[in-house]
């Protein structure tokens, strides 16, 4: 079985800057009434891990872990 990657968005650092979003809009979801976005795959696959380690690493708060 493939190894899953945890995703958590701590919401309140987040400042809606979007750029997760950008970077991995699969993960990361943004609805057109919210200004911090979702996640909407939490156990994500090695097809997606390195989006993800991406747009952790580029939050310039630093909201977006993983595990
Ligand atoms: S990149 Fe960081 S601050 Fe910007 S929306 Fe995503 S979690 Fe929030």
């Amino acid at each position: 079985m493939e190894a899953l990657m945890r995703v958590r968005l701590q919401k309140d650092h987040c400042q809606g800057h979007g750029l997760c979003v950008a970077v991995s809009p699969d993960v990361f979801k943004l609805d057109s009434d919210d200004t911090v976005p979702s996640v909407a795959i939490e156990d994500v696959g090695p097809d997606r891990e390195a989006e993800v380690l991406l747009a952790r690493d580029s939050c310039p708060v630093g909201a977006i872990h993983t595990a």
